[in-house]
Formats: C-alpha cells, sequence, structure tokens
C-alpha cells in the first residue's frame, strides 16, 4: 500500500460492482475452514505461532461500560495544559506548544506507548510497523510537516534545493504487481492492459490535472481553503461520479478503488468524490503510462522498519515525565475556571484527577463525544456522522528471504491482483544488507463494509474471531503467490484496529460541525486526523501544529 502508486486491481463488472475474481474474505475464511492450504509440495508448515499484539481493548472497553473507578473530588493535580491522546496530533500539539514555551503540560495516553496508529513492534529483533508505514515527500502547503523534517534532519537544503536523506527515502524498487502469473513494476495493471483501458488511464490523468487547475486540492486539507466546487464533489460518491464521467473501464476503476481502500479504509462506491479525487490531485496526479517524466522525484517516500513510529518515537523523544502512558480518560468536564480531568492509571491500577487551563483533544471524535460532560453541539454531530473503518494488520516474521517468482524482484510494497487485500511492505526492504535473508513482512487489510451496520459486524468479527483464524486467511492469500511462505513463517503477530480511521463518505469533509471544532470550544481544543474527514500523517501533524500554537497564543 502507497499513495504515489501507479496501480491496481479489482476489475469491475459492466455495472460497476466489485467482482473479485481470485479472492475475497468469504473465500478466504472458506478454505481455511477447510483447511485448504494448497501447499502440497512446499515442505513441512510449522505449527501456528503468533497473536494479537498492540492495543489494549480491555482498557478502552472497560471505560466504555463504566467499569473503570473514579477518584474523590478532593485529590487533584494541577498542570497549565493536558493533551488527550499522544498520536501524531498529541505529539505535534506537545512540540508546538514546548516550542512555545510552554513546558507544564502532561500527554495523556491510554496504551503504554506513544504513537498512536503510528506505532512499531519487533520480531525476531527486527523492527516492523503496526500501523502507518510511509510519509510522502511533503508538498508545499505541508509546512509544518516540512519545517519539522528539517529539524530533524531528515530533509535539508542543498544549492536551493531540498534533499532528502537517502536512507530514509523508499529504495527501489518501490512497487510491484502480482499479475497474470508474475510480478510487473508499478501497481497500476498494465500487463495485458487493452487500448480502451490504457486510453481511459490517458483521459483519467487528463481530468485529474484540470481539476489540480480548478480547485484548491491541498495537502493537508486542515489549512485548505473549502470552496462550493470541492463540497460539490464532496457531496457524490466517487463510484458514481466516475461512471457520469465516462469513466467505466474495469481496470481503472479497480485500481481507483484499490486507492481507496489504502488510503481511506472503504472503497470508491463509499468514499466521496472529492476524496477520491484528492488522493491524486492534492499530491504528484495520476501518472498514466508513457506520461512519469520526472516522477521518481515527485512520488519520492520516506519509510522506515518501523514505519512511521520512526516519526513518532522522535516526536515523543524529550518529553519525559509530561508523557503518561497507560492514562485512560474517562471524563473531561470543562468549567468556568478549569478542566477537570478524571482517568485510570493503569500502571499503578488507581483512579486520578488533574485540573488543566487548557486541554487539547487528540482522541478520535467518537470518543471524545463519550469523554466530555455535555459535549458542545459541533462535537455531538461531528462524532455522529462520522464511519470508522475496521483494519487488520499482520506481521509475519520469516526465517528466510521467499522465493523469487518470474517478473520484477521484490519491492518495498507488494500487491496481489484481484486480492481483497492490500499487500504487504518489507520491513528489511532499507536495510544496507547484501544478501536478503530473515524479515517481517506487514500485511495491510481493510476491512471494508458499505453501510454503518456492515462496518460493526466486521469490527465485531474482528474482536471475536480468534486470532488463528485471520492469521490463517492471510497465510492463505500470500501461499497463493508465495507457496513457500507458510514453511519459512516463524510468528505472526495480528494488531486490530475497530477504529482505524473515519472514512470520507460522501458529505463528510463538508459537515459544518467539522468546520466548528477546528475553533476553540471554550477551554476545549480539538486536534485529530478525524477534523480532516480522513486520516493521514500530515492532516493529524498539522492539526496538533495548529491547536498548540492556537493555545500558547491565548497565553501571552
Ligand atoms: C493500519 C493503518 C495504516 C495507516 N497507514 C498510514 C500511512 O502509511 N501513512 C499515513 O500518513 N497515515 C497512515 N495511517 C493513518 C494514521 O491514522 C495517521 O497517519 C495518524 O497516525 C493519525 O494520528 P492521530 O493523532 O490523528 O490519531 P490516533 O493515532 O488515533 O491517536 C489517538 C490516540 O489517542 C489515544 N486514546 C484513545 N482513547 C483514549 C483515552 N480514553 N485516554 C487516553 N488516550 C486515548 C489512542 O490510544 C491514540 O494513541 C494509517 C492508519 C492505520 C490504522
Amino acid at each position: 500500500m502507497t499513495h504515489p502508486r501507479s496501480a491496481s486491481r479489482r476489475p469491475r463488472d459492466a455495472a460497476g460492482d466489485v467482482t473479485l475474481p481470485v479472492l475475497n474474505r468469504r473465500s478466504l475464511f472458506a478454505l481455511s475452514a477447510a483447511g485448504t492450504l494448497g501447499l502440497a509440495g512446499c515442505g513441512r508448515e510449522r505449527p501456528l505461532q503468533g497473536g494479537w499484539v498492540g492495543a489494549s481493548h480491555e482498557r478502552g472497553h472497560a471505560w466504555r461500560d463504566g467499569r473503570l473507578p473514579r477518584a474523590d473530588a478532593g485529590s487533584a493535580r494541577h498542570v497549565d495544559v493536558a493533551i488527550v491522546g499522544a498520536g501524531v496530533a498529541g505529539l505535534s500539539a506537545a512540540r508546538a506548544l514546548r516550542r512555545a514555551g510552554i513546558e507544564d503540560l502532561r500527554l495523556f495516553e491510554l496504551e503504554d506507548h506513544a504513537g498512536g496508529n503510528s506505532r512499531g513492534h519487533r520480531m525476531g529483533g527486527m523492527a516492523c510497523p503496526l500501523g502507518a508505514h510511509y510519509l510522502p515527500t511533503p508538498g508545499p502547503h505541508a509546512q509544518a510537516v516540512s519545517e519539522w523534517l528539517f529539524e530533524i534532519g531528515v530533509a535539508r537544503h542543498e544549492l536551493g534545493r531540498t534533499v532528502y536523506d537517502e536512507r530514509h527515502l523508499c529504495h527501489a524498487p518501490q512497487e510491484r504487481l502480482f499479475i497474470g502469473g508474475q510480478w510487473q513494476e508499478g501497481l497500476l495493471p498494465l500487463s495485458g492492459a487493452s487500448a480502451d483501458t490504457l486510453a481511459q488511464y490517458r483521459r483519467f490523468a487528463r481530468t485529474v490535472r484540470e481539476l489540480q487547475a480548478a480547485h484548491p486540492f491541498r495537502l493537508p486539507t486542515a489549512l485548505a481553503p473549502w470552496t462550493p466546487g470541492l463540497a460539490a464533489l464532496d457531496a457524490e460518491p466517487f463510484g458514481q461520479w466516475l461512471q457520469s464521467q465516462g469513466f467505466g473501464d474495469p481496470w481503472l476503476r479497480g485500481y481507483l478503488d484499490y486507492c481507496c481502500r489504502d488510503d481511506y479504509g472503504a472503497g470508491l462506491e463509499q468514499v466521496s468524490a472529492w476524496a477520491g479525487l484528492h488522493y491524486f490531485a492534492s499530491r504528484h496526479g495520476f501518472h498514466a503510462p508513457g506520461e512519469d517524466d520526472a516522477q521518481a522525484e515527485r512520488d519520492a517516500v520516506l519509510t522506515w522498519p518501523q514505519g512511521n513510529a520512526w516519526l513518532t518515537e522522535r516526536l515523543a523523544a524529550g518529553l519525559g515525565e509530561r508523557l503518561q502512558t497507560g492514562a485512560v480518560l474517562t471524563r473531561v468536564s470543562p468549567a468556568r475556571e478549569a478542566v477537570t480531568l478524571e482517568l485510570w492509571n493503569a500502571t499503578r491500577q488507581q483512579p486520578e484527577r488533574w485540573l488543566a487551563k487548557q486541554v487539547v483533544m487528540c482522541v478520535p471524535l467518537f470518543i471524545a463525544a463519550r469523554l466530555v460532560d455535555a459535549p458542545p453541539a459541533a462535537l455531538r454531530h461531528a462524532a455522529a456522522g462520522l464511519r470508522y473503518a475496521p483494519w487488520l494488520v499482520s506481521n509475519l516474521q520469516l526465517a528466510e528471504p521467499l522465493l523469487d517468482r518470474l517478473g520484477v524482484p521484490p519491492a518495498w510494497d507488494n500487491v496481489v491482483h484481484g486480492s481483497a487485500t492490500l499487500g504487504y511492505v518489507d520491513a528489511q526492504h532499507q536495510s544496507l544488507r547484501p544478501v536478503r535473508g530473515a524479515t517481517v513482512l506487514t500485511h495491510y487489510w481493510a476491512l471494508g463494509g458499505r453501510s454503518p451496520e456492515e462496518l460493526k459486524a466486521q469490527r465485531q468479527r474482528l474482536l471475536a474471531e480468534p486470532w488463528q483464524r485471520w492469521a490463517r486467511a492471510v497465510i492463505d492469500e500470500l501461499s497463493l503467490v508465495h507457496p513457500d511462505l507458510p514453511r519459512k513463517l516463524e510468528r505472526i503477530d495480528l494488531m486490530r484496529y475497530g477504529h482505524a480511521m473515519s472514512i470520507p463518505v460522501p458529505g463528510q469533509r463538508s459537515h459544518a460541525a467539522l468546520a466548528a471544532l477546528a475553533r476553540p470550544q471554550g477551554r476545549l481544543h480539538f486536534a485529530h486526523a478525524d477534523l480532516s474527514g480522513y486520516s493521514v500523517f500530515e492532516e493529524a501533524f498539522t492539526w496538533g501544529a495548529v491547536a498548540g500554537a492556537r493555545v500558547a497564543a491565548g497565553w501571552r
């Protein structure tokens, strides 16, 4: 899964419905239930080692179900600024406050580690991502992110140009697609593409360029003007918009569907036309074959073995005791003089009470709406409109490299044409070792769902089904292109996200409640990727930077 891709998979039928010629989730589970791995002749398979990692669902659910004891009203500690949630937005808010000289702050995080969706993991001594794994080199509007990358030495100026540290730029080959029995370079399906398909690719590229010229597609959208033209695109499902523009080619639509699932956790029938186009128009456009001159530089991606945890580790460094992990916020009560925060200290197994002058809420909005006493109308409305995508991230530790198949060699991002999942990235891709060896593959799966009910059902399955069943489904899928994988697999660790990211469904980005939450609500300030209606590093970082700077400005 990557942004700057050039490719995809899922052919669609003439009516525009997705067809899954290779595998879908149901067939994956059917395969597992029947125990048919299709691995004859591939050697001995090891007993499955692994389990769930990364998320303390029990803590969150204990709070949700009212099972955590409350602190006495008398004993409260004081702090100038409290930040709730230490994901990218919370860490960025802390950085902005400290840069402005505010040191009396406390960052409360439910998990035992900071980073939120951008945390990392380790297997067999190797770092790997638990969630977010790359950051495209920032464009001209992502100023806050860009400045910080200079500050930490990832970017520098050379002869008036911005140059990125080679160690962090994704090495070639960046991405490949398994199609027609072999690996092709890039993710846009080209192998066997008809003349009609190629013509649609070129026309879509032209359309994106025209829309880029006509509308302010910007990344981050956090600070961009929101115009009637963008709002009109936001009102319509992307699939419907494509149809109305004559983009009916199954390969083009399959690729665009992949891109939407990859960035938004939902397909092109679920997200808005604004979101589907923003994906390309806010970054580097859409590149049809033969039009990719100078693409290498424009499409550069920064990545690390542990994914974006490399970034959040740097953001968290130096916070010391200001960062309190294992702190489950249970209630946030704003009042005239101060805001009272109640939390459960999971390390000491006792409740705590804090009083803060200002609070930056950096948790997903559906959580904020439950935490805040008498939540403001904007928060209630925004939270009621949001839909969250469930995701499964599986880390597969391999004892040896996988056998090569025909076509381009192993890339960082590897996708199988026709799969319902999003493929895998190789955590050792950036390593400079001369010979390939043991590694960890991180497999991504946005479970999808066309309605709130379907999304809820997927979320419940994720919580209810044993890890072995999910692991088996992932292994079965990967075995179709890597039959040697099961016997090389040492262990599989799975991270389940019930509410991974908000889906930019039609009307979501234009919702007045989101715009209202971007402004202070008394002593409360909101900063989370949810405010943008979708989730990427640049949005979360910018919201944190804006909220931190605003709180600091009010202090002077
Ligand atoms: C599987 C996956 C892959 C992704 N890949 C990419 C990628 O490659 N590149 C990219 O740019 N983006 C990616 N994203 C998007 C990613 O969500 C953003 O990049 C970013 O990490 C969001 O940060 P945030 O601070 O807005 O939110 P979050 O990460 O949601 O942070 C919220 C924090 O609040 C904490 N919290 C929640 N409830 C409480 C409570 N009651 N008390 C205290 N703390 C609480 C949470 O534990 C969490 O740490 C991915 C997301 C997922 C799920």
